[in-house]
């Protein structure tokens, strides 16, 4: 399909304000917004989204930016217990259309993943600097390239107020840390027909993602001298929990080893589900029996392997249910089994069909501008899932840079790719909003 000529228009408009999408991308790499770890202060996060409210409320956007009421989010799937949002707001930037098209929502999180050694760095991470083409700093592909695309994208075509349907602008706090961020957009109600959620997709249009839930397994040992003849342990001896930590690490590596041979668990665009272990605790001195083993294991599943309600209560339970014959199999944790905790906070993965009408608009638009737009998807996680699953609103991914610096130390972003971004995210706009004739 070839581009019409109001298309060609707003794609020449985007292309000569290269300067103005690179500055502005400069602008939210200075805010410094790093994911917070539970109980840390707010940062920029606040400055920057007052920043960008006044931005949009400027080019005509009904602005909405509030701090969402925690025990309106209390029980609500990916909300850590007790989390606040106080210093922490989200935004949300309606441009009304004029009437009879379809709403579109593009939507960004605008905390980054910390900088930490900053030193390790070619330029300071939040100090933005252009170097070979490329826009160099923290979050400069994942993902305040992209919200810089999407805004300019968003102030070309209000000034010519040719949508039929509403363009939403939402950008949201704590997606690296939780997905509370965009859980709580949801919860104040942002919906749209469809969505375009401009992580670093390398131009490919995602359409899946995997999910992931996170397990605390408690080890039993008994404790005792390290340098003294134990008995039997049925006769009072100790038990290391570090050796019996071994079998269970190693029941779980088959698991994902039956996971990954299973043909049943093959996905065209994401990775075999996974088991990997991911942090071990052990042992208080060096001269004792260590009587207890916690392992934090990261489990990562396919869409086939949700439950009816897309979410990991299966793949919990069978996780469980291998850690039980794990333990069944073995004298010491027969008796006394391995606890097994599940983290309150799983994400869940994420299907959309490829002929749903977003993914046709966004695939089709960058094909038409840049040679782009083949069917993707991210072996981890982003907001696109809660859209979809939550708020009946189908959220491909589809973005500037690529996956592969993202959370790296010179993140980058190239800056053709924010001017080709823009411009796709522009002539998706026209074609699946509509226009007035
Ligand atoms: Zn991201």
């Amino acid at each position: 399909m070839a581009l019409s000529d109001l298309e060609r228009d707003v794609v020449a408009d985007i292309g000569r304000r290269r300067e103005e999408i690179v500055a502005l991308a400069s602008d939210l790499i200075r805010f410094d917004t790093t994911a917070r770890t539970p109980g840390e202060r707010p940062r920029d996060e606040e400055a920057l989204q007052r920043f960008l409210a006044e931005r949009l409320l400027a080019a005509g956007a009904a602005v909405d930016l509030f701090e969402p009421d925690p025990r309106s989010l209390a029980g609500k799937p990916l909300v850590p217990q007790g989390l606040d949002f106080e210093g922490r707001p989200q935004l949300v930037a309606r441009f009304v259309g004029v009437g009879g098209g379809r709403s579109l929502l593009l939507n960004g999180h605008v905390d980054v993943v910390p900088a930490d050694p900053p030193d390790g760095w070619s330029s300071p991470p939040f100090a933005p600097e252009v170097r070979d083409g490329r826009l160099y700093g923290r979050g400069a592909c994942d993902m305040k390239g992209g919200i810089a695309a999407m805004v300019l994208a968003a102030e070309v075509l209000a000034r010519r107020g040719v949508l039929a349907g509403d363009l939403v602008v939402a950008t949201n706090t704590d997606e690296e840390s939780s997905g509370a961020g965009g859980m709580s957009l949801v919860a104040h109600g942002v919906r749209a027909d469809g969505a375009i959620v401009t992580e670093p997709t390398g131009f490919d249009v995602w359409i899946s993602c995997r999910g992931s839930s996170y397990f605390t397994l408690v080890v039993p040992g008994r404790a005792g001298h390290a340098e003294v003849a134990q008995p039997d342990w049925r006769e009072g001896g100790a038990v290391n929990a570090i050796e019996k930590a071994v079998p269970v690490l190693n029941g779980l590596r088959l698991l994902g080893e039956r996971w990954a041979a299973d043909p049943a668990l093959r996905h065209p665009r994401l990775a075999s589900p996974s088991v990997v272990p991911t942090i071990i605790t052990a042992g208080d001195w060096p001269v004792t029996i260590p009587g207890e083993a916690r392992l934090t294991v990261a489990v990562t599943f396919l869409p086939a392997q949700a439950d009816p309600h897309g979410w990991g209560s299966n793949v919990e339970q069978e996780v469980a249910d291998a850690v039980a014959q794990i333990c069944s199999a073995d004298d010491w944790l027969a008796l006394n089994p391995v606890r097994v905790d599940i983290d309150p906070n799983p994400v869940m993965p994420l299907e959309i069909p490829p002929d749903t009408p977003i993914v046709r608009a966004v695939t089709a638009a960058a094909a038409d501008v840049a040679g782009h737009g083949r069917l993707g998807g991210l072996d981890s996680w982003y907001d696109g899932a809660t859209f979809t699953l939550l708020a009946d609103t189908p959220a491909v991914g589809f973005g500037p840079g690529g996956f592969e610096t993202a959370h790296a130390v010179d993140e980058y972003v190239p800056i053709e790719d924010l001017v080709t971004c823009a411009q796709t995210l522009a002539v998706a706009a026209l074609r699946f909003c509509g226009t007035a004739a």
